[in-house]
């Protein structure tokens, strides 16, 4: 990858490119954004932006960005109501900090 000097901002094409990769990734697979951040060579913050923008545009294509919830793996309480797609820092109700991360898929 070339470094240029100054600021630019991230061209359209580029992020259309990540978002297709990201699509691509999750066609038929279900991942979680780790996995996915390795895949596409973005960093798993940026993943989650993307699956944001995945999740509504994809809805006027006919297809669907499918999220398994976040699951506390002590209590087995499941983050379904959660609106934010990110990986939650602690267990509402065991206050567990071990917490299976939410999957994706392109379905
Ligand atoms: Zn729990």
């Amino acid at each position: 990858m070339r470094k240029r000097p100054g600021r630019e901002p991230v061209p359209a094409e580029h992020l259309d490119t990540v978002r297709h990769d990201i699509i691509h990734a999750l066609d038929g697979r279900t991942l979680s954004a780790l996995e996915i951040s390795a895949e596409v060579s973005v960093s798993e913050k940026e993943v989650y932006e993307h699956l944001g923008h995945i999740m509504k545009s994809l809805s006027g294509a006919g297809r669907v960005l499918h999220v398994t919830p976040a699951e506390c793996l002590k209590c087995g309480f499941v983050f379904k109501k959660r609106d934010r797609l990110k990986k939650p820092g602690r267990c509402p109700l065991c206050r567990g900090e071990q917490i299976q991360e939410p999957l994706f898929s392109v379905q």
